[in-house]
């Protein structure tokens, strides 16, 4: 089981509205965009997107 991950992510899961998968949704930094992404990586649907709060 490998945790090394080469993109910064919080440390943020919670179940996904859309597919009700649990864990499925991520908070990510867009580091090229300078926003933050909520994303769940099981039905791909974009959550939320904006600039990350400080
Ligand atoms: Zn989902």
């Amino acid at each position: 089981m490998s945790k090394l991950l080469a993109q910064p992510k919080l440390d943020t899961t919670f179940p996904c509205p859309f597919c009700n998968h649990r864990d499925s949704v991520d908070c990510f930094i867009d580091l090229e965009h300078n926003c933050a992404r909520v994303v769940c990586f099981v039905c791909q649907e974009l959550l939320h997107q904006g600039p990350p709060a400080h």
